[in-house]
């Protein structure tokens, strides 16, 4: 109860942030190059590299801090993938999905940056491992997510990356996700993106269709939510990643067939272990979520209001 009561505090908390929004001058949407003054680097992925700014045009210290995301090359299709990505961002306003600032191009150069709101503390990947966390504390983070997934669908987005190192965290009680570079939209009537390219895919937060197929549907998403919320509950501690265990799980036979052998293990319906301090119904609800048949899995509506069933 003491706990419950704790976790409703840290969430009255969020809704009296006041609306820095409507206080401050308007935000300029494009930003000059010039008058970003480096501080550190926040982190990268596969394609991407993250840098955070003071945007500081009046040169006296006072500007605002923002994440900056540029490709780590630049060669021509992805940095057209930069572009999507900035726009995909740009059409999405929730209170957890990252905020899309503005971009910067310069006139007669070819490369862009995405300019975000910056999350001091980083990606759940980052935050879990140096933070003592809640059970209580991971579900509502899980519940979150599900929130910004779930207005993500709604627009008929996939994400098609979702895991703990895309989740990024404003304070103890807010996450955001972030890192809409492999989302894709899904018409109107369609139940499926299918990928062509076949380059770097993080094989191991995959639904099995997807692995079999190439097949990305919202379902898919639900199942990488699940090994996300397995990645929460084991505090994202290496020893117990999703990689390791299913290498693990996979014994001697790795390396180029790696996708084989996963599908091979899926089919034999073998998963990701049930982390130690994971309740019961949590357990139930994250093997839905990788169910071989999609029709099965939970949506995130559902999933919302599972979440806030075992929240109470
Ligand atoms: P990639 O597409 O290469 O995976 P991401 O967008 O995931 O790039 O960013 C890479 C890393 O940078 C993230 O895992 C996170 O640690 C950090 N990062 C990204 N965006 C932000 C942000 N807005 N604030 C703070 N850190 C961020
Ligand atoms: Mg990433």
């Amino acid at each position: 109860r003491a706990v419950l009561r704790e976790l409703t505090e840290m969430m009255m908390k969020n809704l009296d942030i006041p609306d820095t929004e409507s206080l401050s001058p308007p935000v300029p949407s494009t930003y000059q190059k010039r008058y970003l003054k480096k501080i550190m680097d926040l982190g990268e992925g596969h394609f991407g590299k993250v840098t955070l700014y003071k945007y500081d045009p009046t040169n006296d210290d006072t500007g605002e801090l923002v994440a900056v995301k540029v490709l780590k090359q630049e060669s021509g299709c992805v940095a057209e993938g930069l572009m999507k990505e900035i726009e995909i961002l740009k059409s999405l306003d929730h209170i957890n999905i990252v905020k899309y600032k503005g971009c910067c191009t310069e006139p007669g150069e070819s490369s862009v940056q995405l300019i975000m709101e910056y999350l001091p503390m980083g990606s759940l990947r980052d935050y879990l491992p140096k933070t003592k966390v809640s059970v209580c504390q991971c579900l509502m983070y899980a519940q979150q997510i599900c929130q910004g997934m779930d207005y993500l669908h709604s627009k008929r987005y996939v994400h098609r990356d979702l895991a703990a190192r895309n989740v990024l965290v404003e304070n103890n009680s807010l996450v955001k996700i972030g890192d809409f570079g492999l989302t894709k939209h899904i018409p109107e009537g369609e139940i499926y993106y299918r990928v062509r390219e076949d380059g770097d895919s993080p094989v191991f937060w995959y639904a099995i269709e997807c692995l079999k197929e190439s097949k990305f549907s919202f379902a898919s998403d639900v199942w990488s939510f699940g090994v996300t919320l397995y990645e929460i509950l084991t505090r994202c501690d290496n020893r117990q990643s999703p990689p390791t265990k299913f290498y693990e799980m996979m014994g001697e036979a790795q390396g180029q067939i790696t996708t084989m052998i996963i599908i091979d293990l899926l089919m034999k319906n073998m998963r990701l272990p049930c982390p130690r301090d994971c309740p019961h119904e949590v357990r139930l609800l994250m093997e839905q979520c990788w169910h071989k048949d999609q029709a099965q899995r939970p949506s995130f509506e559902n999933l919302i209001v599972r979440f806030e069933h075992t929240l109470k």
